[in-house]
């Protein structure tokens, strides 16, 4: 496929110029394809997962339509709407705008819970432009009043299937109750199960369709290897694992909270700057863990699934799976956090007696064996079958022997044909009417 360069896509100027700031040459596969389809206003299903640079493809479109646009924010009306799981996506969501619309008037704010609700209201009561919202939070804040969507243009539902995970599609039914009928709408979401296809049907009107990389294709970068240790060793394994010091930035899973809090205890106890990050930890907690880890105070960040989505922390360089994840999607969404914007990164996966089922399943779903490190002073007594592959830490992993070289999975956008016609302004002339893609 040609490669987009970010000038072609016709973006503003003021947008172009953030985007060179952020150092970004070319759009991503998903940018490529989804900016012009929402510059003209279509709605858009983009089957993609974190890490694909799907934040930028939302939000400068619609920072280069609202900074067309010249309306006034209004008080409590926000003219975007962006729906998403949890208060870390939320806030690098918004941190995004800021960014990319650091050089256009786009006033935007987050909310989400867990945190007081007074400041939140004062800045929905001044006005914004976008609003990046939590769920439940923003469902409170409708229902005192403090916030009305009837004027809501543009609606994103990000991470659309851990919306469904998480049990918050009641409360993202309610939210899309309250929209106007007449908007542009964007769905996100990594996979499709059944419950996203109606849900998708019901909100989108005749979307442009954007899938990119599959699976299996991010985790063809990513070196892969595992090590089969007693449940009971594993801390000791991650001691020695962590030695290496070409680990430069760890995010370690585990299964629960308190797993969680262990590991961080005991690596705490062997001088390793470790933390913690999950849902019993207050958001002053996470965000101060958070920022230590991407500014390198902390090496290691040991979080569960749920903390951990939408972790958007650039030079992840291992992954450690503490404890294997019973979903094999979840095993692609965790290593896919170290194979971030076509970088490659290395994934380490213990994996006890117990987990062996686990095992055989993510295999199947990542279409490849992941190579075992035979030798190693913690490895279990009924150990591996197969193998050989060198130590963890080296570079022996899957990606030699699968190395199909990187397609980038674009399926191309599919779905294609007019909006919904009448209110929609066709194709946009990118010198004069750059209103909304709606007419009012
Ligand atoms: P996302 O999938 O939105 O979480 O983005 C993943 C990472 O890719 C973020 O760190 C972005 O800053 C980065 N990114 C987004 N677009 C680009 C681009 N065109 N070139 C390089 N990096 C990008």
């Amino acid at each position: 496929m040609k490669n987009t360069s970010f000038a072609e896509l016709q973006l503003l100027e003021p947008i172009l110029r953030a985007v060179r700031d952020q150092g970004y040459d070319t759009p991503t596969p998903i940018q490529s394809q989804a900016i012009p389809h929402l510059l003209d206003g279509r709605d858009l299903l983009g089957i993609a997962q974190t890490g694909t640079g799907k934040t930028a493809a939302f939000a400068l479109p619609i920072l280069d339509l609202l900074a067309g646009e010249r309306r006034p924010t209004q008080s409590r009306r926000p003219s975007v709407l962006v729906l998403t799981p949890t208060r870390e996506l939320a806030s690098q969501i918004s941190e995004s705008f800021a960014v990319y619309g650091k050089h256009v008037g786009v006033s935007q704010t987050v909310v989400f819970g867990g945190v007081g609700q007074g400041p939140q209201v004062q800045v929905l009561k001044r006005g914004v432009d976008v609003l990046v919202a939590t769920p439940g939070r923003l469902i409170d804040l409708i229902s005192q009043r403090h916030v009305n969507l009837d004027s809501v243009e543009v609606f994103v539902l990000d991470e659309a299937d851990r919306m469904l995970d998480m049990g918050f599609i009641h409360d993202v039914r309610r939210v899309i109750a309250q929209l106007p009928k007449d908007r542009q709408s964007l769905l996100f979401s990594a996979t499709m199960p059944n419950d996203i296809v109606k849900l998708a049907h019901t909100i989108l009107n005749d979307p442009v369709r954007v899938e990119v990389t599959p699976p299996a294709t991010t985790v063809e970068r990513i070196e892969q290897s595992v090590l089969f240790v007693e449940k009971a060793d594993k801390r000791k394994l991650l001691g020695m694992v962590l030695r290496d010091k070409a680990i430069e930035r760890a995010l370690v899973f585990t299964r629960t909270k308190h797993g969680a809090n262990r590991v961080v205890k005991s690596l705490q106890q062997i001088g390793e700057k470790a933390e913690a990050i999950h849902g019993n930890k207050s958001q002053g907690a996470r965000e101060r863990a958070l920022e230590g880890f991407r500014q390198g105070r902390v090496r290691v960040l040991v979080a569960t699934d749920i903390a951990a989505r939408g972790i958007d922390v650039v030079g992840i360089t291992h992954v450690i799976n503490f404890d294997l994840p019973n979903i094999p999607d979840s095993y692609v969404h965790r290593i896919g956090r170290t194979a971030r914007a076509g970088k490659d990164g290395t994934a380490i996966s213990f994996c006890d007696t117990e987990e062996r089922a686990f095992l055989r399943d993510i295999e199947k779903v990542i279409r490849q064996k992941v190579p075992v490190v035979p030798e190693h002073p913690f490895k279990s007594k009924g150990g591996p079958a197969r193998g050989p592959a060198r130590p963890a830490t080296s570079q022996a992993t899957s990606k030699q022997a699968s190395q199909r070289g990187r397609t980038g999975g674009n399926k191309g956008a599919a779905g294609r044909g007019r909006g919904r016609g009448g209110n929609r302004s066709g194709n946009r002339s990118r010198s004069g009417g750059r209103a909304m893609a709606r007419s009012a």
